[in-house]
């Protein structure tokens, strides 16, 4: 079994307590991880607070911090199919995936590294006489990253890039479940040369460890991704500090295919949207509109391609779809789909563990044909790779049946009218419309919900000004000192 450490104040440290990890394709335990204390929380934030004021990291120019982004991403580049392997074994993601998306990620350092050097002020055109006025923008603070454990180097990516970028100083709490290839990241961050204390890596649970450092008075800005019902609680801790809140949240997002639609096009977004990532996927279309007119087609081979799918070890190239993350989700999966078959869905295929994958947490791909909005699966964002699938027959009514949703992260849309892709793009309440594609993702294009999905956003230029503050410096440029202010002229 692997014992991994914590990153605080530039040092791998053992935990004072540990707790262990399962490999979702056995079951079994294969390694542990510190799980912070309130000590250990402190300590991190300390370091990053002392980082943040002293030392190397304010001295720096903004060039040189971006010249040590692009030097991390180097590194995320050349270790990408170790650091997604790691990810594979803690979290069961597929390595072609997870692979390919650490790949990915440091585009993010490198996009956020081009931007660190042109975060620029104003100049004011001010209403008085004998002033020169201009703001400049400062680093915020110390930055709390809080991920779940879906795709945490990249969710940790989104927060950490553009804080260090701006200047800031980060801990980082990787997420209980699955937190490796955190870990082996802060060897990388190490190697890029960042002062110590910049860049802290903790593990450890909700109770001490997040509720301790999304409070902490020396935390300035809490970027969270995870569930509404933690987010209430990251609210609330966040009024101890008053510090800025991020939330990046959960999902129901629909996918419409209008009956103009190229149907083998819809399909692959229907599949991409449900079964990548075993529909772990905060973006996950799993709720389904169908016109009337080719719904039973429709139906039909989403169940030739899902009886077609690979179910196997997540590390293997063939496989298609690897098991859930944690026995529990297995478990929730199996209830929803069970609850929903006795409110009324029809049970197309799937809905239970396959035969031949032994001890594994796996789930077949499974998809209910539910005749309205009121079945469970169609309420509930359970990550499972299970589709919802109802009729529909106008526009209008689908419209209103996609926004019939506490929700608003994402949604797709599949039609051949150009003018109805727009018509219906604009009308969606959701912070991601993809037309004729689903589940794509770059650090370029903002990333982020309507409603209790959170309303932050995520990558783009604009969250750059996210992570920093603005000061506004006044100078007097009159030949005349300051006159005595109880002396009316
Ligand atoms: P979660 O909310 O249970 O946990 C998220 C993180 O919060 C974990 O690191 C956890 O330890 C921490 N946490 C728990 N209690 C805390 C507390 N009191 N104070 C501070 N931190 C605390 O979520 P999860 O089950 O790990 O992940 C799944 C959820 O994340 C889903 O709802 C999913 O939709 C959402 N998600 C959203 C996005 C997005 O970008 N919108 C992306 C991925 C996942």
């Amino acid at each position: 079994m692997q014992t991994f450490k914590q990153y605080i104040n530039g040092q791998f440290e053992d935990g004072s307590d540990y707790f262990e990890s399962l490999n979702p394709a056995t079951g079994k335990v294969w390694a542990r991880f510190p799980a912070a204390s309130e000590a250990d929380v402190n300590r991190a934030v300390d370091a990053a607070e002392t980082a943040l004021y002293t030392g190397d990291w304010p001295a720096m120019t903004a060039t040189q911090r971006g010249k040590m982004l692009r030097r991390l991403a180097d590194l995320i580049t050349e270790h990408a199919t170790e650091l997604g392997d790691l990810e594979t074994i803690d979290s069961g993601k597929l390595a072609k995936e997870t692979r390919s998306q650490t790949g990915y990620v440091a585009d993010y350092y490198l996009y956020y590294a081009g931007l660190a050097d042109k975060i620029q002020g104003d100049v004011i055109p001010i209403d008085k006489p004998n002033f020169h006025v201009f703001t400049t923008r400062e680093p915020i603070g110390v930055v709390a990253a809080i991920v779940p454990w879906n795709a945490q180097m990249f969710l940790a990516a989104t927060k950490i890039a553009p804080a260090l970028a701006a200047g800031n100083t980060v801990v980082v709490k990787a997420s209980e479940q699955a937190p490796a290839a955190m870990l082996k990241f802060a060897e990388l961050i190490d190697k890029a040369g960042f002062p110590p204390g910049v860049v802290n890596i903790i593990t450890g649970f909700g109770e001490p460890c997040g509720r301790v450092l999304t409070s902490h008075p020396k935390v300035a800005r809490v970027a969270f991704t995870g569930g509404p019902e933690t987010a209430k609680h990251i609210v609330r801790n966040t009024s101890e500090n008053f510090a800025h809140v991020s939330l990046e949240l959960g999902g129901k997002s629909p996918i419409i295919v209008f009956d103009d639609a190229d149907l083998e096009g819809a399909v692959n977004g229907i599949i991409a949207g449900n079964y990548g990532a075993s529909g772990q996927s905060c973006v996950a279309g799993s709720r389904v509109f169908i016109h009337s007119a080719i719904y039973d087609k429709i139906l039909e081979k989403i169940k030739e391609r899902a009886a077609q799918i690979v179910i196997g070890d997540p590390l293997a190239e063939a496989t298609q779809i690897g098991p859930l993350a944690t026995p529990a989700q297995l478990e929730r999966a199996e209830r929803v789909v069970a609850n929903s078959v006795e409110q009324g869905a029809r049970l197309v295929c799937g809905g239970k563990r396959p035969g031949h994958m032994g001890e594994g947490w796996y789930f077949e791909p499974t998809l209910l044909a539910c005749p309205d909005q009121s079945i469970e699966s169609v309420q509930t964002e359970f990550f499972a790779p299970v589709i919802s699938a109802m009729k529909f027959d106008t526009e209008a009514e689908v419209i209103a049946m996609a926004n019939d949703t506490r929700f608003g992260l994402s949604s797709g849309v599949f039609t051949e009218n150009l003018a109805r892709a727009h018509r219906v793009s604009k009308q969606i309440r959701a912070g991601i419309v993809y037309v004729n594609t689903y589940r794509v993702i770059s650090p370029l294009a903002p990333f982020g919900g309507f409603k209790q999905s959170g309303g932050s956003r995520e990558a783009g230029i604009d969250v750059i000004h996210d992570y920093t503050r603005t000061k506004t410096t006044w100078i007097n440029t009159s030949e005349t000192p300051m006159a005595n202010p109880f002396v009316m002229r």
